[in-house]
């Protein structure tokens, strides 16, 4: 069994509490020892890592991802790229996460059917590096909403964004044939989208058939059930049925607030601010001038978002970072962004948006007891930082103040400061 020992470090556990000096012991996969303000003996045959005062936290976890979106502008570009590159660039995607922080991430929805799967499998194998992971189906919507993108005189369903089914028995097939697959979550667009015209944010467009059925048969195999929710009535849906997993909650009145409230030890909402954020202020270089923004209904739906995410917050629902990264505005790896957004559009301390994107990030993975925060005991992924995330949170986002990734207490990234600043600690020079 490989032991590592972190001394001298700032610790941010991820539990909320304020941070403090000490040590940190990694034996085989789990931190098997913290110290409060004292230094730990040195252990037989653990390596050592002076830390020099960096930040030591918890590994974050992303809410929202889609590995198979390829850094395109629009729904389609992902969708055309052949399934052996885009198998490939999936896998890619999945090392770049880990590769900048995040050691576990909720699959959100893939753009074929298995990509999710085969890449989540891949990991847990050892086959690929990749953060620890939950795979997700296609994003499941009905005719004319979201993902329903083929022309009308190209009857090609598979080259649509999503799976479109109508009526529950459709729902029901599409649902099991996921399931089949091995998904950990099933995934429904109950809203339209701005990037849709004609199906825009405030639309809800499944009906309760649909949505029951797809939440009875997955259930039935112990599953979960995400949704795209944009609108008022979409966030109602999901909830009245029972979906975990609320993604985007832009619209909302006081009932709809009361309802979350109601159920928010049971759900997670993600919001993925990317999309509207960059869209609004940078959608210039992708093509959409801030008054074509403007005329889609984005600056409309920040607002709202942004209204409704402080209510939730000081309700105390769980809302999480990440999410929509992999388009050609907001692209893999910049996803610690989310974390500020957190703090400028939903009112979060930087220290409630280390939470979560760490303890709450361990709840969203279904491992509360083991997951996401820098405890004895608890499975030992990893963040060594430089500097002070609490004083500045885009430090997450920048890659070079990694100093050191660990997933599973295993090296990610390792770190180059026990060579160049040996203490009494360190092993004597060969
Ligand atoms: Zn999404």
């Amino acid at each position: 069994m490989t032991s590592t020992l972190f001394t001298n470090l700032r610790i941010i556990d991820g539990s909320g509490a304020a941070p403090y000096t000490g040590d940190v012991l990694v034996q085989g996969n789990r931190i098997s020892r913290v110290t409060h303000g004292t230094r730990m003996a040195p252990i037989a045959g653990a390596t050592v890592i002076d830390a020099a005062g960096a930040t030591l936290m918890p590994g974050m976890v992303e809410a929202h991802t889609h590995f198979a979106w390829n850094n395109a502008a629009t729904l389609d570009q992902i969708q055309v790229m052949p399934l052996e590159e885009h198998m490939l660039w999936t896998a890619g995607v999945a090392k770049t996460y880990l590769e900048h922080g995040w050691t576990s991430c909720v699959g959100a929805a893939t753009a074929k059917p298995r990509l999710d799967v085969v890449v989540r499998n891949a990991i847990n194998e050892g086959l690929i590096p990749g953060p620890r992971y939950l795979a997700a189906s296609q994003e499941i919507t009905v005719q004319g909403s979201l993902g329903d993108d083929m022309l009308p005189h190209l009857p090609y369903p598979e080259f649509s964004f999503g799976q479109v089914v109508s009526g529950p028995e459709e729902m029901r097939r599409c649902v099991r044939m996921f399931l089949k697959f091995g998904v950990d979550s099933i995934k429904l667009n109950l809203s339209g989208d701005n990037l849709v015209p004609h199906a825009d944010a405030k639309t809800t467009w499944m009906s309760d058939e649909e949505v029951a059925m797809a939440v009875r048969e997955t259930k039935l195999r112990g599953k979960r059930v995400s949704v795209h929710a944009r609108s008022c009535d979409s966030i109602k849906q999901a909830l009245r049925h029972g979906c975990e997993v609320i993604y985007h909650a832009s619209f909302t009145d006081e009932e709809t607030l009361d309802m979350l409230e109601q159920q928010k030890d049971k759900i997670f909402v993600a919001p993925g601010l990317s999309v509207l954020i960059r869209l609004l202020y940078d959608g210039a270089e992708w093509g959409i001038p801030r008054r074509r923004a403007e005329e889609l209904g984005y600056d409309e739906e920040l607002e709202a978002a942004e209204k409704s995410l402080r209510a939730m917050v000081k309700r105390g629902v769980r809302v999480l970072p990440g999410g929509d990264y992999g388009f050609a505005w907001a692209r893999h790896g910049e996803n610690a962004k989310d974390l500020g957004y957190l703090v400028k559009y939903a009112g979060m301390t930087p220290m409630e948006a280390i939470v979560a994107a760490t303890k709450q990030g361990g709840e969203i993975m279904m491992r509360r007891d083991e997951l996401g925060q820098v405890k004895e005991g608890f499975l030992a992924d990893i963040l060594l930082v430089d500097g002070d995330p609490l004083a500045d949170l885009s430090i997450l986002a920048d890659q070079s103040k990694l100093l050191a990734i660990m997933k599973d207490g295993v090296f990610v990234k390792e770190p180059t400061l026990r060579q160049a600043r040996p203490t009494r600690w360190s092993l004597p020079a060969a």
